[in-house]
């Protein structure tokens, strides 16, 4: 596995793939690997001659009161676990050769990323499609693989690379969790003893919007209802928001007809969680 870190290697290299015919398969992180981002690589792996990985903590993604600086990094583990997960390039540039200093162009998509996590985090998503639209420019891949855990970003990246023609397609893989449930998350490390049983009131929201779902129940207010007061018997849970919301355009449902994304944000401590299902989605 060859570590690289800078653009221009990155781009030689691709380019090279390309000219021989290769499929590159491509998955972006922002490193501090967990099983989640591993069950991504894994299953590109089987699918492309050149599996690319990036690690790129992204600055413009941050808002300016956010974690950015706190932002758990551990290079060197990250470069084992992709190189037993059989990685074949890691792609680790410094800010500097992705940012010049006078930087100015940005892609933002001005339609699904303005509720949920966008309407909670403003120029999160503008920080993401610019990236993700860099880093397809360099990396040149065939196919992208995305979590599901962050299903707003997979919705975002999806309209992004449709609406810009961009030749890259989007695959999803399934949210990764912890065996009590926790959506898995470099975020997680944040939390004290206490948080981490409190941060379990997330995934149980989720199996209970499921449950009412599985059980008959159709109307999106009384599910959602049901989610807010089981988020808010924790003490130490403040919800940021609790969506039901039409899987493809992400506009509010009221009926649980079409494929239904119920998603949750939701702080434990000073740490903000996420966490998703779909319903309805047979
Ligand atoms: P991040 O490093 O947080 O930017 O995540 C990189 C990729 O890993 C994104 O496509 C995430 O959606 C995905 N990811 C993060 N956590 C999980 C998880 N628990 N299960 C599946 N995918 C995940």
């Amino acid at each position: 596995m060859k570590t690289i870190s800078t653009v221009a290697e990155m781009r030689e290299i691709s380019s090279r793939a390309r000219s021989l015919k290769q499929t590159i398969g491509f998955v972006p992180t922002m490193g501090f690997l967990h099983d989640g981002h591993l069950s991504l690589i894994r299953s590109a792996r089987s699918c492309c001659d050149l599996l690319v990985v990036s690690i790129f903590v992204n600055r413009t993604q941050f808002g300016p009161n956010e974690d950015f600086d706190s932002y758990p990094r551990d290079l060197s583990r990250d470069l084992e676990l992709c190189r037993i997960n059989k990685a074949d390039l890691v792609f680790h540039p410094p800010q500097e050769d992705m940012y010049f200093d006078d930087y100015s162009v940005f892609v933002e998509e001005t339609r699904l990323s303005r509720g949920l996590c966008g309407a909670a985090r403003p120029g999160h998503f503008k920080g993401v499609t610019s990236v993700v639209c860099k880093l397809f420019n360099i990396i040149q891949p065939d196919f992208a693989v995305f979590g599901q855990k962050d299903a707003q970003q997979v919705r975002v990246i999806d309209r992004m690379v449709r609406d810009l023609n961009i030749p890259v397609e989007i695959r999803t893989a399934p949210i990764v969790r912890e065996p009590d449930g926790l959506a898995m998350s470099s975020r997680n490390t944040y939390l004290s003893p206490e948080e981490r049983s409190q941060a379990l009131c997330l995934s149980k929201t989720i199996s209970l919007a499921e449950k009412l779902h599985s059980g008959g129940e159709l109307r999106a207010s009384t599910i959602e209802s049901a989610m807010r007061e089981l988020i808010e018997s924790y003490s130490m849970a403040q919800i940021d928001y609790v969506e039901i919301v039409d899987s493809g355009s992400l506009e509010p449902v009221e009926k649980i007809e079409a494929p239904t994304l119920v998603a949750i944000a939701v702080r434990i401590g000073s740490t903000r969680l996420i966490d998703n299902t779909v319903l309805g989605d047979s």
